[in-house]
């Protein structure tokens, strides 16, 4: 990427209060060492009068050696290690249901938190990456009109340690070989499951912390690996692009002008076109990462050759030093419905336009979609 002129937020905009606030008196996850830097998981044991430096011992078990099971923990004294766990490694959720596809290489796992939240995370194995979907809040408040989890509002934030236990826990399936192609590791996090991440902003930069800090304190992942979706909290992308940590955004755009995208994505309504697309261009020229535009294509409503050069547009204009690529999404074809997926031919001339512009143009792969995991499809219902 070539040098940029600098851009700068707009005025006032970090101060709008785009942060969830949970009700008060509302019980809170339990407390695990996931939601904790070393020096609180320390301060944490120490609290329950327990002795500080086992920390140390239940992160290697959690994080370097992936182990669940407090009778492998056999480096902890027997008669403390019940209190230990408890302390530290609290349990966070169950498995209610784990769906395959694609040979047993997809996997959507659907998981009840403590207090009865239904969330999924999904496992996409390839033969040169593994990338784990995650959700970051039960539900979602963005009320997007196409997308299953937006129908059901949003019910909570989820907790740092709830996002990381499911990597965690996608981890541990594949270190065990539970995964087709043999033991192998998380390479990619995506939060792209349930909810709008950036509405949980603290609790989701606490989860790229643990993610990438170093093992036994953390997975030891590469920040390059790790992409935050978001439909646009403007304030909070520009936050994101100050915290110094080089993960990839996504923008989830869909439409490139105000009135369509006002129906499609209602937080446009607050933050217009040009200012989203600004806000995604200052995070690329600060972080000198690329920004993925997500365009999930919906027949006759936002996929018509005239939309696709007007987004051609809108992205130049903020130059051709290779800031941007845009990722266009296979809807689900639903008969009848809607929002169903685009003719594949007029697909091909939205990508034919769009490249003719010089932006790169990728049709994102539809894992997952026989079992309702790709992306606007995580509704986690017991069903
Ligand atoms: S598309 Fe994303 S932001 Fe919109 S309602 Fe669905 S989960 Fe929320």
């Amino acid at each position: 990427m070539s040098e940029t002129p600098p851009a700068t937020a707009p005025s006032g905009a970090t101060t709008l209060p785009l942060v969830f606030e949970e009700p008060r008196g509302r019980k809170k996850p339990p407390r695990h060492l996931a939601d904790l830097d070393p020096a609180g998981r320390k301060a944490l044991l120490e609290e329950h009068g327990l002795p500080g430096f086992r920390a140390k011992q239940l992160s290697t078990h959690y994080f370097a050696r992936l182990v669940d099971d407090p009778e492998q923990m056999t480096d902890l004294p027997a008669a403390q290690r019940a209190d230990l766990v408890q302390a530290l490694l609290p349990e966070l959720m169950t498995p209610l249901r784990t769906l395959e596809a694609d040979k047993g290489t997809t996997r959507k796992t659907l998981w009840k938190l403590f207090d009865g939240a239904l969330v999924e995370s999904v496992l996409m194995r390839y033969p040169d990456r593994a990338t784990m979907c995650v959700s970051s809040q039960a539900g979602c408040g963005m009320a997007c009109p196409f997308c299953a989890t937006g129908q059901g509002g949003l019910q909570r934030n989820m907790s740092t340690a709830e996002i990381v236990e499911q990597v965690v826990a996608g981890a541990r399936a594949l270190a065990r070989g539970e995964v087709p192609g043999g033991p192998g590791r998380v390479s990619n996090v995506v939060f792209m499951g349930m909810g709008e991440p950036l509405a949980n902003y603290k609790a989701v930069i606490g989860t790229i912390r643990r993610l990438t800090d170093p093992s036994p304190d953390g997975l030891g992942m590469s920040a390059r690996g790790i992409t935050v979706s978001t439909v646009g909290l403007v304030p909070r992308i520009y936050q994101l692009a100050d915290e110094g940590i080089p993960v990839t955004l996504a923008l989830s755009l869909h439409a490139p002008d105000d009135e369509l995208r006002n129906e499609l994505v209602p937080i446009n309504t607050r933050f217009s076109v040009a200012e989203t697309v600004e806000a995604a261009w200052n995070y690329a020229r600060t972080t000198k990462r690329r920004v993925s535009i997500e365009y999930a294509m919906m027949r006759g409503i936002n996929d018509q050759g005239h939309r696709a050069d007007l987004l051609g547009d809108v992205l130049r204009s903020y130059g051709d030093w290779g800031w941007v690529h845009v990722n266009l999404i296979p809807l689900n074809p639903t008969p009848g419905s809607k929002w169903t997926a685009s003719d594949p031919a007029d697909e091909r001339e939205f990508v034919r336009r769009l490249e003719a512009k010089g932006i790169p143009t990728t049709v994102r792969d539809t894992r997952g979609r026989e079992i309702d995991g790709a992306c606007g499809q995580l509704a986690a219902t017991e069903d």
